[in-house]
């Protein structure tokens, strides 16, 4: 089927809007165990993501379209991570950093949630104990690919 001036002109349009959005996921700014301490280094000269334009961590999950969660999540705490989804603009992504987010980890007890995909929907999980920063930005490049091509969900990131 031949493409009108008309729809060639929205798919650029689309495509230039994937690229804009894809090159500026901000995340919002929480750590929650171990794993936040090889998050927090992601803003560092040595790894300097703001060369993908992600080194804008945001306070507020209004202004935030990518929630990390680096780390164990308590029973108690897991309302307030969903509590903070909920509170993150459409269209948003989440990463889950490290096996205690994914699984519970070394966790496997009644006070932890065993995987955070239970309360929120994970876009790309980040194995280790605890992942890189470079895996954490080989998950952040997987997002912006998901983001260009519009697919979602369940990715594992092998760094
Ligand atoms: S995966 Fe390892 S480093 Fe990360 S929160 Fe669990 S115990 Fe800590």
């Amino acid at each position: 089927m031949e493409m009108s001036a008309n729809n060639l002109f929205l798919a650029k349009i689309d495509e230039a809007a994937r690229w804009a959005q894809s090159s500026s996921v901000w995340p919002l700014t929480m750590g929650l165990a171990c794993c936040a301490i090889e998050m927090m280094v992601v803003p560092a000269p040595q790894y300097d993501i703001s060369r993908i334009g992600s080194e804008v961590f945001r306070s507020s999950p209004r202004q935030a379209d990518l929630m990390i969660v680096s780390g164990r999540v308590s029973n108690k705490m897991a309302p307030i991570v969903r509590r903070l989804y909920d509170q993150m603009a459409e269209p948003k992504w989440v990463i889950s950093m490290g096996a205690c987010a994914s699984s519970g980890g070394v966790f496997d007890n009644y006070a932890i949630l065993q995987g955070i995909d239970q309360i929120i929907p994970v876009d790309v999980y980040v194995p280790g104990c605890p992942p890189t920063p470079d895996g954490l930005i080989y998950a952040i490049n997987l997002i912006q690919q998901q983001i260009r091509t519009g697919g979602r969900g369940g990715i594992f990131a092998r760094a």
